[in-house]
Formats: C-alpha cells, structure tokens, sequence
C-alpha cells in the first residue's frame, strides 16, 4: 500500500486564465440586432481578442494588444465592472 501521492493531487487550474476571456464590453455602434452590448473571446495570431455580440454572437470586432492592455487596466482599476465601454477614438486602422 503506497501512499506517496499525498502532494501529488494539485488541482489543475482554469483553463481561462485569461482575465478578459468572457468580459463583457459596450461597443460604441450597435449591433445589426440592436445590442450594443458584446463579448470578449478568443483572438488569434495577430489579434489579441475577439468581440463578438452577446445577443446574436455575431463579430462585431478584434482587439489589439493596445486595446486589450487599456481593458486589463481598467478592470484592474475599476474591479472589472460588469461591462466596460469601449471607445473607437481612432479608427483608422480598422480595416477587415
Ligand atoms: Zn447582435
């Protein structure tokens, strides 16, 4: 009788570590079924999150890095409040 794996039991932990994965945002233009109210999910390779509408789960935008770093700075500040506002202040960049 072994009893040597009293340590070895670590309780593996959340697979979504990431502090915006689910965070809710309002986005500055609605929605085609009118929510302005979105999601944050996944990104890719060359973005850092996704946004997607919390009503239709249509894509509403990317996050960049920038963006995503001003989101986790906010909800730090703020205590990550149920829904953070976006603002586009420069969309320049927002090509497909
Ligand atoms: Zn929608």
């Amino acid at each position: 009788m072994s009893q040597i794996d009293l340590f070895g039991t670590a309780t593996t932990p959340p697979s979504d570590d990431d502090p915006l994965m689910g965070q809710q945002v309002r986005m500055p233009e609605r929605c085609q079924c009118g929510s302005v109210i979105a999601r944050i999910g996944p990104g890719t390779a060359t973005h850092r999150a996704s946004v997607r509408c919390s009503s239709c789960n249509r894509h509403r935008a990317w996050l960049s890095k920038k963006t995503a770093a001003w989101l986790e700075a906010v909800a730090q500040k703020f205590g990550a409040p149920e829904v953070i506002t976006l603002r586009t202040k420069n969309s320049t960049d927002s090509r497909g």
